[in-house]
This record gives C-alpha cells, structure tokens and sequence, in this order.
C-alpha cells in the first residue's frame, strides 16, 4: 500500500526564498493526485522533496508507515517521470528501460519480462531495438513512462511530463496516463500547469499559489465551490469573469449593483448574506461564461438578471460560440459561452441574462469567497 502522508513540510532554499510553506496533506493509496499551480507556485519543489531530490528543511514525510525524510531516493520505492524524459540516447529502448533494473542487479530473465510487459501496455513493442532519436516524442514520452512501470513502484511522480507535446498528441497520452493509473493500481502524483490537465486527470487536485496550498478538493468541487477569488479564476477555461458590484438591499431582497445593471440574488442565496458587513458594500461578482445567456427563454426565465451589453468579438467555435462583450460598470470584457448558433454579432447592443443562481461572490480584501 502507498500512501503518504505530508506534515508541516517547508522548503527554504539558500537565497531566502520559502518555496513551499507547511504543505500538510494525506495521499491515499491509488489516487491520481494532481498538483496545479502557476510557474513558481511551489509544485515541483513538493514533488522532488517527496522524490528526495530536494531536501526537506522543516516537517515529515512518511511512505506507507514510513518517514522518509532521510531516506535515499532509491530506496524510497518511487518511480519519477520528467518533461524531458531524461532518456539515455546512446541506448536502445529496451536497454534505457532495463536501466534501474540492471542497476539493482535484478535477474537478466526479470528483466527482460518486465520490459516485454511493459512496452506491451505501452504500445511500444515495436521500437524495443531503436534509439531514441529515432523515435517521435509521444514515443519517447511512452518509453520514459515504461522505464518508470517496470521498477514496479509503490509511487509514480510525474513532472509536467506532457509539457513537450503537441496538442493533440498530449490530449491522447491524457487518457493513456489515465488508464495506465487504471490498470497499475498504484499511487499517481502528477504536476502540472495546465488547469486542463489537471481537471480531467485529477481525482483529487491541489491548487498551490505562492508556495501555499489554496484548496485540494475533487475537480467538480473545485469548479461548482472554489475557496477564493484565485482558485475560481484559475481553474476554467475561458476564466470566470469578474465584476465589481454594490450588495444593495431593497425592501427584503438583496441586490447587486454595477454600472446600469442591477441582479436580484436569489433567495437561497440572499439568506446566507443576512446580517453580514457585506450589505452596502462593494464585493466581487464572479460568474462562469456559461451562466451568461443571450437567448430569449432564458431572458424570459431569468428577468431579474438582465444585463445590457456592448459585443465587442464574436468567436465561433464550431460546437460552441464566445461573445467578448463590455458591460458599463465592468472593468474587464465579460466572456458569455452562448449556443454555437447564437444570432449575436460583432458590434451589437444585446441583453443577456446572468444566471443568478449561479453567482460567486468574493470579499475584495481578502478575495475569500463569500458564497
Ligand atoms: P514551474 O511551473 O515554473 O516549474 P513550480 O511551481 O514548479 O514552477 P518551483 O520550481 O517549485 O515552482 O519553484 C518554487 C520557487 O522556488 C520559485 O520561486 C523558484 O524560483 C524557487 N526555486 C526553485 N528552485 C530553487 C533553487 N534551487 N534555489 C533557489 N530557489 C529556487
């Protein structure tokens, strides 16, 4: 069993920079843990201290029942595939596999059956007898995952491994890291930038900013109920639009107010506001793209939500379609995912409808959510 378990853990390098700060977290056995952030946030730093690459300056590590912070890197049972593969290029597949366990001096028979095994789940059979220049980077990628499934280990870190594919080629080797996590039964813990890659990846996903865990939560959680105002921008794609916007009340309802709109909260909603500083305030609205309707049934469904809007760019997707639009009061363009055959156009004044059950709300200090 693999599991492990991460207390107060800090990492300070030489220079003064803290670049992950009391990291605490229990990973189970077979999760498919994903750890996403902007460059700088921290993540790979936490994955090399797991890997014992980096030393860890304060707190505990343990494996399974183990603490691990002094344990070599070898002896930790952890398998580590890099952005670069990191593959030996005067060796031949099969032999740049059969690498770590010549080196442990596994028997040559072992050996060979693990490789087979392997580039068999891998679809790499083929390509045993090539070196890897004469191989495509999807090939490559594969073999540096094959190196790391025969040393059978309890953990396999991953480090943006997919970061030097094309697009498609990386949306493919997604589902195979998926399913090879399936199949393996083991512990996935997989670093990445790509909010993408996490989302449809992850069972479980850390969200690191500044060194600091944000919120580690399954990826509809992290969608439908984001802590703050960082993780809701961060994760979606296009990005949750934010407006700045007055909490008025009115007689018994609560209203938010920006520009020469005006959205009725919701009942459900409003009840979690009541007697809160917030009332009179300014606060963040924060709304997906596909709670933004340009259609006449949800204008009509949704009359207490209305809002006027200038389309500044109308992007057709094909299946889907974007309207970048300004809205008087908001600081920022407002980006609504509307029905691919949408009869919005570039330069139209139009009234689109907020979902208003479907509103976020943050404080503007301390960019918390507040429902
Ligand atoms: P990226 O996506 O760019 O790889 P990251 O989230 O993986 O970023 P880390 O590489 O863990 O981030 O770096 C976290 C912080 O620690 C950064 O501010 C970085 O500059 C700093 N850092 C990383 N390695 C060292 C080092 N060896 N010495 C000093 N500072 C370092």
């Amino acid at each position: 069993m693999a599991s492990l378990k991460l207390k107060n853990i800090y990492k300070r390098y030489a220079g003064g920079v803290t670049a992950v700060n009391d990291f605490n977290l229990d990973i189970e056995h077979n999760e498919f843990l994903v750890l996403v952030g902007p460059s700088g946030c921290g993540k790979t730093t936490t994955l090399r201290m797991i890997a014992g690459l980096e030393e860890i300056s304060e707190g505990e590590l343990y494996i399974g029942d183990k603490l691990v912070n002094d344990v070599a890197p070898k002896d930790r049972d952890i398998a580590m595939v890099f952005q670069n593969y990191a593959l030996y290029p005067h060796m031949t597949v099969f032999d740049n596999m059969a690498f770590g366990l010549k080196l442990r001096k596994t028997p040559k028979d072992e050996i060979k059956k693990r490789v087979n095994e392997a580039a068999k789940i891998l679809d790499i059979e083929h390509l045993l007898d090539r070196k890897p220049k004469a191989l495509s980077g999807g090939q490559r990628q594969r073999v540096a995952l094959g190196r790391a499934i025969v040393r059978e280990p309890k953990v396999f870190l991953m480090d943006e491994p997919l970061s030097n594919l094309d697009a498609k080629l990386r949306v493919q080797m997604r589902t195979e890291i998926g399913r090879l996590h399936n199949r393996l039964n083991t512990t996935f813990i997989y670093v990445t930038h790509d909010q993408t890659e996490a989302m449809t990846m992850g069972t479980r996903i850390v969200v690191m900013k500044d060194g600091y865990i944000q919120q580690v939560d399954s990826p509809t959680s992290l969608y439908d109920r984001p802590c703050n105002q960082f993780v809701a921008t961060f994760i979606g794609s296009p990005q949750m639009n934010l407006v700045n916007a007055v909490l008025t009340q009115r007689g018994n309802d609560l209203h938010l107010v920006f520009g020469k709109s005006d959205i009725k909260i919701p009942e459900g909603k409003a009840k979690k506001l009541e007697g809160t500083d917030y009332i009179g305030k300014e606060v963040i609205l924060g709304i997906r793209p596909e709670n933004i309707h340009d259609e006449a049934m949800y204008l009509e469904s949704m009359s207490d939500s209305i809002v006027e809007a200038h389309v500044d760019l109308v992007e057709m997707l094909g299946a889907e379609t974007f309207l970048y639009m300004i809205i008087e009061g908001a600081t920022a363009t407002t980006t609504a995912r509307v029905n691919a055959r949408s009869k919005t156009k570039t330069g139209d004044v139009i009234k689109v409808a907020f979902d208003a059950n479907k509103i976020h709300l943050f404080d503007k200090e301390t960019e918390r959510t507040i429902i």
